[in-house]
């Protein structure tokens, strides 16, 4: 069955210049990361923005500390094709250097922006110049600094149910910073309630999405390095997403952010919820019953088609207890006997056909030439992909729910970013 979106609002992050990338509505999941450079280093910031684009990125957040920060945007926004989000702190000013700059969206924490009215100035720059902002209440920076009483009394609630309470806290400062932006007539707004404890995320994300109609942008902070922090992000974003929670996403790990953007892919794809661009490869875990050595094979098997362009899905099966069935679900597959090979590739009409028997050694190259003819017929249209099973249509950028017709209009063109 596939996954049904819950209904937000819908804000469009970008211009004609980056593209468009609609939030909530009727849009697809965007996919987003943040870069790890020093924004103000210019040539660093636009190659990684560069290759996270290219990676599969729909948007990219930059850091944006220091004034120099801000004044290296103007160029850096010269230098890329995606939709940039400026990351806002303490300090409004640099959200106004950025807005000036063409960012494309802001993300604020107005908890650590404690003077309204600077937080309105930010609201009355975004709304001139159509820019959304996200709204992001993190667990680690939740409970109350300055004021004594209240800090306090959100301390000694913790002590009693940290998860329960911790929910709580974010939830209500949510609403609190909400009316703010609501006193100001400002909705283009995404929302995030991020945690490190995939528990406290699912009950955050699924309490705002109860309450309110804002797009939702879901993250794991502080998830740590891809070994550990796939699974915490996957188990909390994963339940979200397949529930139709979740507009924008954004895995977050201690390392180069490429893996972020890999996963967040993945996840995506896995779910349903975008298009696969590149091949799938499912192989069986081996057991007792193996009949050839299909462990070593994989790295070669990965390496290799990474130079496919078509999204094929690629079976390969150790012995012939789940080769058939394999074969059946996948374009093409091999499965082992008795130190041989056994090649199916789709014909046509979708059904797996034998193609050849070869020797283990001969099997690699046999499988990946039998894999660049089935690509070439599905290039020609000849061949029809059989884990193309979620058909995404490409979003109406402006929805009934939409809050970015001006924007559009401002920029006559009405064409979403479609990966
Ligand atoms: S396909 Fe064969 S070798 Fe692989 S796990 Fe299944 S039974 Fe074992």
């Amino acid at each position: 069955m596939p996954i049904v979106r819950r209904k937000t609002r819908k804000v469009i992050v970008g211009d004609r210049e980056h593209g468009f990338v609609g939030i909530g509505g009727d849009a697809p999941v965007a996919l987003q990361t943040m870069t790890s450079t020093y924004t103000y280093d210019i040539d660093a910031t636009v190659k990684q923005i560069n290759a996270l684009h290219q990676g599969g990125a729909d948007m990219v957040r930059v850091a944006v500390p220091d004034k120099r920060d801000t004044v290296a945007l103007k160029e850096i926004l010269k230098q890329v094709r995606v939709p940039l989000i400026a990351d806002v702190h303490f300090h409004y000013e640099r959200a106004l250097e950025a807005i000036e700059a063409g960012i494309h969206k802001i993300r604020l924490n107005p908890g650590n922006i404690k003077d309204r009215p600077k937080v309105e100035k930010v609201i009355a720059a975004c709304r001139e110049r159509k820019i959304p902002i996200r709204v992001g209440a993190n667990e680690g920076g939740i409970v109350e600094r300055q004021d004594k009483g209240q800090r306090a009394e959100e301390k000694s609630a913790l002590e009693q149910d940290y998860q329960g309470q911790m929910t709580a806290i974010m939830v209500e400062k949510l609403e609190e910073y909400l009316r703010i932006f609501a006193d100001n007539d400002f909705f283009d707004v995404v929302l995030s309630a991020k945690s490190v404890d995939p528990e406290i995320v699912l009950s955050a994300y699924r309490e705002c999405s109860r309450r309110f109609d804002f797009p939702l942008h879901l993250g794991v902070t502080h998830a740590g390095p891809p070994e550990t922090g796939r699974i915490r992000s996957v188990v909390a974003l994963g339940a979200l997403l397949a529930q139709g929670i979740g507009d924008t996403i954004r895995i977050s790990y201690a390392a180069d952010p490429i893996h972020e953007v890999e996963d967040g892919k993945e996840l995506l794809q896995v779910l349903g919820l975008r298009l696969r661009t590149e091949p799938e490869l499912i192989a069986c875990p081996t057991c007792g019953r193996i009949e050839i050595d299909l462990i070593s094979m994989m790295a070669e098997v990965r390496r290799r088609l990474k130079q496919i362009d078509v999204p094929v899905k690629v079976a390969v099966m150790g012995c012939v207890v789940n080769g058939p069935g394999e074969a059946e679900g996948s374009d093409v597959a091999v499965f082992a006997g008795k130190h041989k090979g056994v090649i199916y590739v789709s014909n046509n009409e979708g059904v797996a056909e034998q193609v050849a028997t070869v020797p283990e050694a001969e099997i690699l190259d046999r499988l990946f030439e039998e894999v660049h003819k089935f690509a070439d017929r599905v290039r020609r249209g000849e061949a029809r992909l059989k884990n193309q099973k979620v058909e995404i249509k490409p979003p109406d950028p402006i929805g009934e729910l939409g809050s970015g017709w001006g924007k559009i209009k401002k920029d006559g063109i009405a064409l979403p970013v479609m990966r």
